[in-house]
């Protein structure tokens, strides 16, 4: 089963798929995680790409498609794929249903974890002090949910039109959340 998480920075989308990694024993696809390993490696992709990140804004499609290809090759996570910050663009859409679509596998379930703007910068503000991430901080919080709601809209409205598609109240708390994903899911 291949799951795609979405929905605005803040909105949980980590959580729950750490939640699902360990309850379908399958693998977790942060765009964000492999861009920030990236950056502290120092290598030319991380050189590239984080004038972009610290400002809240997207990375190329490019970069971030060119990531995801091996993993999505790599038959030990094949249908075990939990997809978290990824497709955040049409192109990056269209261009996971190409290589899911080469590899014979298919997307069953796509979550938005819809969450208003007030509630993502109190979360993004407590993630701060926890996680300690150079992105967390009001300005680029708030950048990077206008970057979001603008870029990421169309994907959004692509995706709500699939059968597969569940929208979920981001502000209800984590645990619930996650009960109405695994209901949903019947697990
Ligand atoms: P995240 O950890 O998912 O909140 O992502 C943190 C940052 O990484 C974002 O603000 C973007 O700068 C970059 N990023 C992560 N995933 C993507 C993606 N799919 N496309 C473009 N940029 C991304």
């Amino acid at each position: 089963m291949n799951i795609i998480i979405f929905g605005p920075p803040g909105a949980g989308k980590g959580t729950q798929a750490k939640n699902l990694v360990k309850k379908l024993n399958s693998f977790q696809v942060s765009t964000g995680d492999m861009l920030r390993a990236e950056i502290k490696k120092d290598t030319e992709i991380g050189k590239a790409i984080i004038t972009n990140m610290n400002e809240g804004k997207f990375v190329d499609d490019e970069i971030v498609n060119s990531l995801l290809k091996n993993i999505i090759f790599d038959k030990k996570k094949s249908n075990k794929l939990i997809f978290d910050g990824y497709p955040r663009t049409l192109n990056q859409a269209k261009n996971l249903e190409i290589l899911l679509n080469k590899s014979n596998q298919e997307i069953n379930f796509i979550f938005f974890l819809n969450v208003k703007k007030d509630d993502i910068v109190k979360r993004i503000e407590k993630r701060k002090i926890l996680e300690k991430r150079s992105d967390d901080n009001a300005d680029t919080i708030l950048k990077r949910y206008d970057t979001y709601m603008e870029i990421t809209k169309p994907v959004l409205e692509y995706y709500s039109k699939n059968p597969n598609f569940h929208e979920i109240d981001g502000s209800m708390e984590i645990g619930n959340i996650s009960e109405k994903i695994e209901e949903i899911l019947k697990l």
